[in-house]
């Protein structure tokens, strides 16, 4: 198994408009050295404490992304660096991602994450529930915080129909909410779906960030 030929070959695959995040949680600092070396820069990550420690070892360059279930009081270890936040599933954790990306004198790029897995272990909202929370004042009040758009997990399954239809809802819920609020807001446009064992029906379906882990860096052990 040879982790840059898995990239390449992954690489070689997508379309030039879909972006690649090679996941790289429980993989150690040397493995994505080796990625980075090839001069591939997006990494994702989903522990605040894993990624704070691989961020303040590894380049200044690599872009970070967070992808997991993000608890408000770990948001300000990764607010100084953090490129996307992929999985924001409530106005309480936008507005503290807001509170210490003010802190850091920056604006932090978020997508929010819609539920449309049958499984109720998987974080996220219903469309109705984003709604909600783009029509309030509260969130107009929020200046650090930049929506860019809607990230999702499906099923896990064999089932590729099921699969197919599940990022169809997101994508049709994107496609509504991008008409109702931001038509005129240019960098809402990110869709984060597709993972190692859907990434083809993700492509298909219209996404725009792929979240790879175990088809570039192998599976992963959890000890
Ligand atoms: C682990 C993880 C991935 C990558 O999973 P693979 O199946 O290894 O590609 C993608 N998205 C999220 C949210 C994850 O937690």
């Amino acid at each position: 198994m040879n982790i840059i030929e898995n990239l390449h070959a992954i690489q070689a695959e997508i379309p030039d408009n879909v972006q690649l995040v090679a996941v790289s949680k429980t993989k150690p600092e040397a493995e994505i050295m080796a990625v980075y070396e090839t001069g591939f820069r997006d990494f994702g990550e989903n522990k605040p404490q894993e990624l704070r420690e691989k961020e303040a070892n590894l380049p200044d360059d690599i872009r970070w992304h967070y992808i997991g279930h993000l608890q408000r009081n770990k948001v300000k270890y990764l607010a100084p660096f953090v490129q996307l936040i992929h999985a924001v599933d409530s106005m309480r954790l936008l507005k503290t991602i807001d509170k210490e990306a003010k802190k850091n004198d920056r604006t932090i790029n978020c997508l929010l994450q819609m539920h449309i897995a049958e499984e109720d272990s998987k974080f996220g909202m219903t469309s109705d529930n984003i709604k909600q929370l783009l029509d309030t004042k509260e969130f107009a009040a929020l200046k650090n915080v930049n929506i860019t758009g809607l990230m999702g997990m499906a099923t896990f399954t064999d089932d590729t129909a099921k699969i197919r239809s599940e990022f169809q809802r997101l994508r049709r819920s994107f496609d509504e909410i991008k008409q109702s609020y931001f038509r005129e807001k240019q960098d809402f446009r990110e869709l984060s779906m597709g993972m190692t064992n859907d990434y083809r029906i993700a492509i298909e379906e219209g996404s725009t960030i792929l979240r790879i882990g175990s088809l570039i860096f192998g599976e992963r052990n959890y000890h």
